[in-house]
């Protein structure tokens, strides 16, 4: 008999957090143009003076949240090895079009549109308006079975993101983070194209891919305004987390403890490559401190913090919620 520890398995992906520039034209963007929903308004809490926005579909599944950290004043990064350097996105079949029609009526910087991996995959790369590489990719026959579709979103549900489809990580030498992957994280290579090694975990399928970009031509990335700060993975239970916890100390990383994230309980290490990598229980989830038609309504505070909110909001930047 196997141990448990071995049968566990990483889900796909949990969230993907990464640095804005201005709050307010974060919101729009991702609100406005990609039609996502906010479903928390919070701040960093290792650092209460920022906020911490997260978007996703209308409850913010596992797998369709992306989360930013607004730095008014910072400069921009750079995008580059040792980095998540492409978040994509799944769209409907056919509907690539209609996304391309709206990201020009809204001024979105479109750069390349075209197939991977026997034209299997449509992809069209696009920027947000801090130059944060995104992804469209529609594949015709990977839907998610955990979305729920935001009902006053300004994207008809036909056409609206399904979560994620994958992101990519720029390597200067892709082998140990492959090793990383495969011998400890129980991911699978499942396709290569070129520079491109196509990982997937779980059930496999959009939200479980993890593309690795052999670019050793590419410069060291520095995480600043409109480069991802890091991602994270799903597992069901704090029980598995501790497990998780265990190998990835085994395989030579340095973990932290479990850190309480209010929705999720996190343990965060670095790549072999450099990014950072995190693991994230699926529960609580979103509505444990507001209701679902509430998500996002208003500034919610972790108890910790709460005795301090009136010097945090004086602290933040004013938004507009649209
Ligand atoms: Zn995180």
């Amino acid at each position: 008999m196997s141990s448990t520890s071995s049968e566990k398995q990483i889900l796909g992906l949990h969230h993907v957090t990464a640095i804005a520039g201005d709050p307010q034209s974060n919101i729009e963007f991702y609100t406005r143009v990609l039609g996502l929903r906010l479903v928390k308004l919070t701040v960093n809490y290792d650092d209460p003076d920022t906020y911490h926005l997260y978007y996703g579909d209308k409850l913010g599944h596992p797998g369709s949240i992306l989360t930013f950290f607004p730095w008014p004043n910072a400069p921009r990064g750079i995008r580059g090895t040792g980095q998540a350097t492409t978040v994509s996105f799944l769209i409907p079949e056919n509907s690539m079009q209609y996304w391309k029609d709206r990201l020009k009526e809204n001024y979105v910087k479109v750069e390349e549109q075209g197939k991977r991996f026997k034209n299997e995959e449509e992809f069209l790369t696009f920027y947000d308006n801090d130059d944060l590489k995104l992804e469209l990719v529609s594949t015709g026959s990977n839907t998610r079975s955990a979305f729920t579709p935001w009902e006053k979103s300004p994207v008809p549900e036909q056409w609206a993101i399904r979560g994620f489809h994958s992101v990519s990580l720029s390597e200067e030498g892709y082998e140990r983070t492959a090793s990383l992957l495969t011998d400890t994280m129980g991911f699978r290579l499942v396709d290569q194209e070129g520079e491109r090694f196509r990982y997937e975990t779980g059930p496999g399928g959009a939200s479980s891919y993890v593309d690795l970009l052999c670019q050793p031509e590419l410069l060291r990335g520095e995480v600043l305004v409109g480069t991802v700060h890091h991602l994270a993975w799903r597992t069901p239970s704090d029980e598995e987390q501790k497990a998780w916890r265990e190998d990835v100390i085994k395989a030579g990383c340095n973990a932290t403890p479990v850190i309480d994230r209010r929705y999720f309980h996190s343990v965060y290490y670095r790549e072999p490559g450099g990014v950072l990598f995190e693991i994230a229980t699926d529960p609580p989830g979103f509505t444990v401190d507001e209701p679902e038609e509430k998500l996002g309504s208003s500034l919610r505070l972790p108890p910790w913090l709460e005795s301090s909110r009136k010097q945090i909001e004086n602290a933040l930047p004013k938004i507009e919620l649209t």
